[in-house]
């Protein structure tokens, strides 16, 4: 028998990390003066990474099962130089080899089994978000009906009732959103722009809730004024004729309509 067949074994649990003492001393110096089995530890650790990153399955790799297999046939066959207590050691390092071999597997089960939780988080999140593109899309579409300038706006009344401006405010507090559709406005006049105001429940003094100007057919909108305070109970709206700069603070000038919540 070669000294490397003998040292078959050991190059084995060496790749394993396994092997310890005065063998694993007197295979390194072997190593030192032997390329051929310097190469095949090389192949062994190449193999022992290929198992743990092994994204195939916690199968190894065959090349490296067959080589790893025969490693261990190639286990010295009792001669007059093996005393008992060489091949019990041996024996219990091979097992605590594959023991290390075996977790490994382990590990790489656990991680597929952790790949596919993340893989069914993503597809819920997907499914979220493309649930959240319809709502959104269906948001847009809303608002857009409601305040796009090309957007017919039509006001039905009674039979010969002369057209009064009127207005409708949607206000959803505890969004702290504000949508106000008015029409049949008469044209401003100069230095003059209309005001929209909130008359909260809790009898406050009344809240700016933006101005604007009516276009040629005497629609308007307001959209989520800014700076409207969040959570506020609404009593009534009212919209009042005010200076160019408009108020801020209370409504100054004429009252054009108002209602109650
Ligand atoms: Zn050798």
């Amino acid at each position: 028998m070669s000294a490397h067949e003998q040292f078959a074994e050991d190059l084995a649990l060496l790749a394993l990390g396994a092997l310890q003492g005065e063998d694993r001393a007197a295979l390194e110096k072997h190593l030192e003066g032997c390329p051929a089995c310097r190469l095949e530890l090389e192949h062994l650790r190449g193999d022992m990474a290929l198992m743990a990153m092994s994204s195939a399955g916690p199968k190894p790799p065959q090349r490296s099962r067959q080589r790893l297999l025969d490693a261990i046939a190639k286990e010295p066959r009792a001669t007059a130089a093996d005393t008992a207590p060489t091949r019990s050691r041996f024996n219990w390092w091979a097992a605590f080899g594959w023991a290390m071999a075996l977790a490994m597997f382990l590990v790489v089960v656990q991680l597929r089994r952790e790949n596919s939780v993340l893989k069914d988080s993503v597809n819920t999140l997907a499914q979220m978000m493309g649930q959240s593109t319809v709502e959104l899309a269906n948001a847009k579409r809303v608002v857009e009906t409601l305040t796009a300038p090309e957007s017919q706006t039509v006001t039905l009344v009674a039979a010969k009732t002369p057209l009064q401006p009127q207005g409708k405010a949607f206000y959803l507090r505890n969004k702290n959103s504000l949508v106000f559709v008015a029409s049949n406005l008469a044209p401003l006049p100069p230095d003059k722009i209309y005001e929209l105001w909130l008359f909260p429940q809790n009898g406050g003094a009344p809240i700016a809730a933006g101005l604007f100007k009516p276009d040629a057919r005497g629609n308007a909108t307001v959209v989520n004024p800014p700076g409207l305070p969040a959570g506020v109970e609404a009593k009534a709206f009212a919209v009042t004729l005010e200076p160019a700069a408009g108020s801020h603070d209370s409504p100054r000038g004429t009252g054009v309509m108002q209602g109650g919540a």
